[in-house]
């Protein structure tokens, strides 16, 4: 899906507009805490390397997939990315990896917006469904 490629590509970059980018602008907010979890400072290497939430959803989906894909960074993921062959197993792993950071970004958003929560596994099918 092309919104999840170009969400994707912003993610890969760390280009997506988490709180921690407000101060380089100098723009003072009322809350830095990640909208999810409230647990730790927002960073786009929190929200998809460290929020518990989102590590939960990636185990499911790396379980459901049977291997573990989830690079640990930004640096090993364009790693990852660089050195994958285009065979369709591949294909499959980085479609999946696209659709997750495409639904944790959407929840995060959805999350800050409204304050409803989506529960771990309707977004673990989201990812899963929109693969299959
Ligand atoms: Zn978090």
């Amino acid at each position: 899906m092309p919104k999840h490629r170009f969400i994707f590509w912003q993610a890969i970059n760390s280009q997506l507009l988490s709180r921690d980018k407000f101060e380089q602008f100098h723009i003072k907010l009322d809350n830095v805490l990640c909208p999810v979890c409230e647990d730790a400072p927002e960073s786009n290497a929190h929200l998809f390397f460290d929020c518990w939430f989102s590590q939960q959803v990636v185990k499911m989906v790396s379980d459901w997939l049977g291997v573990k894909v989830w690079p640990n960074g930004f640096h090993s993921w364009k790693q990852w990315l660089l050195q994958i062959d285009m065979e369709k197993k591949h294909r499959i792993l980085v479609a999946t990896m696209a659709a997750v950071i495409y639904f944790i970004w959407n929840n995060r958003k959805t999350i800050s917006l409204t304050n409803s929560r989506v529960q771990l596994q309707r977004l673990y099918k989201r990812s899963k469904n929109n693969v299959l």
